[in-house]
């Protein structure tokens, strides 16, 4: 009897840790999926507030904490909209079974390498003529509703058609090119803006389609300036600008070849603002 009592208790202890890892699992994983985004900027906001309702409760502010406590209900209204691109994200994930997976290989069965290489050689010559170009890589999930916006194509990618697109006055130049696997799918596609660009930067409306398309998504994002020539990279609601050849090349080998490496909790937490 006391062994059965003995083996009751052991295993309702084994079902808490599968239970809290369950949950730590959870956690981490949204984490990771708001990582360098606005969104870590408001989950800071978000705790600070919460803390700060027993706070004020402890401190017998009385005021201070009815006004809290009233905002602290007008964020369960307010969070799954702010956070609707995050979220949004989370299900697709989940309903591509991704998210309780940490494989997430580009398809190895393109040819990445040769892709990358006319991605940055068109790049390059794009930057060197200062035409200006927007092109959007989709990695885990789907683009086919911005792609619907533009024209469809199908070819594969090389740095002539890629300069060819992006020609001025040409039909398809205005827009984003998307790219899926090695093949270019579509041209002129209107991409989503960002609201995060710090106030008072000078980002017009292309370099915040390509931080837009990257917080909406996975997507990796290539713009080139038509005004500086500059060639930028979005990636996870962050753009690095006025990238050179190699350091361009580096990029899209990274997140295009290799799986990501899950980033500590403490770096998630310090990850800033996108620039
Ligand atoms: P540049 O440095 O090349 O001037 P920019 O960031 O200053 O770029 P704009 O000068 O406003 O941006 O660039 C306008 C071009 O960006 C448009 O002609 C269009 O081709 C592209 N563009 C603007 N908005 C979008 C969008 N939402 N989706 C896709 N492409 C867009
Ligand atoms: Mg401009």
């Amino acid at each position: 009897m006391i062994s059965f009592i003995q083996n009751m208790t052991l295993l309702s202890s084994l079902i808490s840790v599968v239970d809290v890892a369950i949950v730590s699992y959870g956690v981490y994983r949204l984490f990771l999926l708001i990582r360098g985004t606005r969104a870590v900027q408001l989950i800071k906001g978000i705790v600070l507030l919460l803390l700060a309702v027993p706070v004020s409760n402890w401190l017998k502010l009385s005021a201070t904490h009815m006004v809290l406590k009233d905002i602290q209900t007008m964020l369960i209204v307010a969070i799954p909209i702010v956070f609707q691109p995050e979220l949004r994200r989370a299900l697709e994930q989940l309903g591509q079974g991704r998210f309780f997976s940490q494989v997430m290989v580009y398809r190895e069965e393109v040819d990445v390498s040769r892709m990358i290489d006319e991605l940055a050689r068109a790049a390059d010559r794009l930057s060197r003529s200062r035409t200006g170009a927007l092109m959007v890589i989709e990695r885990q999930t789907g683009l086919a509703e911005y792609a619907a916006t533009g024209t469809a194509i199908d070819a594969a990618v090389s740095a002539a058609l890629l300069e060819n697109i992006f020609v001025p006055n040409t039909p398809l130049h205005d827009g984003a090119a998307i790219i899926r696997g090695d093949r270019v799918v579509a041209a002129a596609a209107f991409l989503p803006l960002t609201d995060s660009a710090q106030p008072g930067s000078e980002l017009g409306s292309r370099h915040r389609a390509a931080i837009g398309i990257s917080e909406q998504s996975d997507a990796m994002a290539v713009a080139v300036s038509e005004e500086t020539g500059w060639v930028s990279v979005a990636i996870e609601g962050r753009l690095y600008r006025r990238l050179e050849d190699r350091a361009l090349r580096e990029m899209l080998f990274r997140y295009l070849r290799s799986r990501p490496h899950p980033p500590s909790l403490s770096r998630l937490w310090h990850r800033g603002a996108p620039s």
